[in-house]
């Protein structure tokens, strides 16, 4: 039987390097055979300059997010900076049975919801190496207003107070180095003695056979 795939809650204030982490650990090697995929979310808000909808988010109007919530569509779900977003069940369902390790890039309060649903569900968060590291980030991507960094500044400490409720925490200051760490812990989980017995069942059952 194949193992099935680990669900892995990835946190952090917006700037932090969350989505460029997560980029270059499902293009690393690492990630050969194809076994890492990003879930993508459902959302309300407006689509920024080079996202594209299926690939970034599920871009939906309010009334359409409204029926999916009505349809029991999402596994989680939270308003986050006024707009909402979610986690299709579905997607989540079929990735973990196929053996896939899902990445769930998702604000604390989502976090807080699959935990309670899914214990076995792995979290890390990560952090800046400083606020004004953070600061400088979020001005890099001139994509949005000095007012919406304003806001996003203090919604990052509000989003960092959570970091204790997470089992891992990386803190981004060189990015090869947290890659590592990220690389890291999927691997670690993947042998973990419950899911190896599984993975590994014919080969536990011939070696102590005697
Ligand atoms: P952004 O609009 O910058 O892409 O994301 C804003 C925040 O929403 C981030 O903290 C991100 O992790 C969170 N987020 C994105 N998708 C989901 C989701 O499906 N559920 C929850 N709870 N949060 C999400």
């Amino acid at each position: 039987m194949a193992q099935r795939g680990t669900l892995f809650i990835v946190s952090s204030p917006s700037g932090a390097g969350k989505s460029s982490l997560l980029a270059a650990l499902l293009g690393s090697p690492a990630n050969a055979d194809g076994r890492m995929k990003l879930s993508v979310s459902h959302t309300t808000r407006a689509m920024r300059p080079g996202e594209e909808n299926g690939v970034h988010y599920h871009f939906v109007d309010q009334a359409g997010f409204k029926a999916l919530i009505a349809r029991d569509a999402f596994f989680e779900w939270a308003e986050v900076f006024g707009n909402f977003y979610g986690t299709s069940r579905e997607t989540i369902e079929q990735s973990l049975a196929q053996g896939i390790d899902i990445f769930l890039d998702i604000d604390w309060q989502g976090a807080r919801q699959i935990r309670a649903l899914m214990p076995e569900a792995r979290s890390l968060f990560i952090l800046p190496p400083s606020l004004p590291v953070l600061e400088q980030r979020l001005h890099g991507r001139g994509q949005d207003s000095a007012e919406v960094i304003a806001g996003r500044m203090a919604k990052a400490v509000d989003e960092m107070s959570h970091y204790d409720e997470y089992d891992y925490l990386l803190v981004n200051d060189d990015f090869a180095t947290t890659l590592a760490q990220l690389q890291a812990v999927v691997l670690a989980e993947r042998t973990t003695l419950a899911k190896q017995q599984i993975q590994h069942a014919e080969l536990l059952r011939a070696l102590l056979a005697k």
